[in-house]
């Protein structure tokens, strides 16, 4: 019996993402994942695992309002960014008639949640400059209840001008909700545009504890936005998504110390950033170094394609972006330890 068969459509024609650990490749460094280099250290307090978790657990919510300068109401907690992806999509579209929208270059997942969906995916390239291209939104607007905008950018690392993110809520009002994924926003925290929740009931925004908080095992994510659309995620939500230990440690993580000490991470990283940007700008292969705003570096080398092989072959597994739009020869590397990335920089001195 052929079981493909039975597999839906869409499903049958859907291609996975291509996660970090799903790539392969014998690597000691690894730099394709955005993740923080080092682990932090919990132990777990919460022992009671015969009950069922809080469905939202409290402490959590009320620690990242507090960090994010919200109201409790104004948050949900998930298994990471990524469920939230596709809550929002699972509460607001239509299979079969709803689109969505995103700006590629951008993350992957977007597209990966709505296929899985049968949600309908419109594409409006960025400009060459990875800036949002508002006519070219506004023209392919029709049917789309959500638009994802990543910003700081993955894979970019760019930051999305804020003008354009109000002519986008402005494009959007009575019409779609503007989803801005600010999975690295604390690497260039005073771009958040959590303070605009006040203006704009449909705007979004995602958050994560996976990249500046360096959890990305953990699998906690947030959203955060104005009640009506808290209240309809709540619906679509999994009953208990937060493992108890989960909670446990993103508590430990969201406390007064936590938050310092990710943000001493947050300062480590981005002086590493600028060393190692250094570094890499001086390299005859390297074309250019883009300016990031983020925890990594997208690099255009010459011949591209030879760079990311020669390194995987020595066991340094970056993140290959030369088949994404507007990405030839671009390689996006993590920034890692100073070890780390001094092996990059090593290897990388080995090709003519
Ligand atoms: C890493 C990442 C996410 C996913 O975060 P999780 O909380 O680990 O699911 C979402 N959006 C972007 C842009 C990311 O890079």
């Amino acid at each position: 019996m052929d079981i493909n068969q039975l597999v839906r459509k869409n499903v049958q024609k859907l291609t996975p993402y291509q996660s970090a650990r799903r790539i392969g490749g014998n690597g000691d460094v690894w730099l394709n994942a955005n993740e923080y280099p080092v682990a932090p250290q919990f132990e777990l307090t919460e022992q009671t695992l015969n009950r069922y978790p809080e469905p939202q657990p409290e402490q959590v919510i009320n620690s990242y309002a507090h960090y994010a300068g919200v109201k409790p109401e104004q948050l949900i907690v998930s298994r990471g960014a990524d469920e939230a992806i596709e809550l929002l999509m699972r509460a607001f579209c239509e299979p079969q008639q709803d689109s969505i929208l995103y700006c590629p270059p951008t993350y992957g997942m977007y597209q990966v949640s709505a296929e899985t969906l049968g949600i309908d995916v419109k594409t409006v390239p960025t400009k060459s400059d990875w800036q949002l291209d508002l006519t070219g939104i506004k023209q392919n607007i029709d049917n789309v209840k959500l638009i994802y905008v990543c910003s700081p950018n993955n894979p970019t690392g760019n930051l999305i001008n804020p003008e354009d993110i109000k002519a986008l809520l402005d494009i959007a009002k009575n019409r779609a909700l503007v989803v801005i994924d600010e999975a690295y926003i604390e690497f260039s925290p005073e771009s958040s545009v959590v303070s605009w929740l006040a203006n704009y009931p449909h705007l979004v925004i995602l958050r994560t504890l996976s990249k500046a908080f360096a959890l990305a095992g953990l699998r906690c994510g947030f959203t955060i936005a104005n009640k009506p659309v808290i209240d309809a995620l709540q619906k679509v939500i999994a009953p208990y998504p937060l493992a108890t230990p989960v909670a446990d440690i993103a508590t430990q993580a969201l406390s007064k110390t936590g938050i310092e000490k990710m943000q001493q991470q947050v300062q480590q990283l981005n002086r590493q950033k600028e060393i190692f940007a250094s570094y890499l700008s001086a390299l005859p292969i390297v074309e250019k170094v883009y300016p990031s705003s983020s925890n990594y570096l997208c690099v255009k080398f010459q011949a591209g394609k030879d760079v990311f092989k020669t390194l995987w072959n020595k066991g340094i597994i970056l993140r290959d972006q030369s088949k994404s739009i507007g990405q030839d020869s671009i390689i996006r590397i993590s920034v890692g330890t100073a070890a780390e990335c001094e092996a990059v920089i090593l290897a990388l001195k080995t090709i003519i």
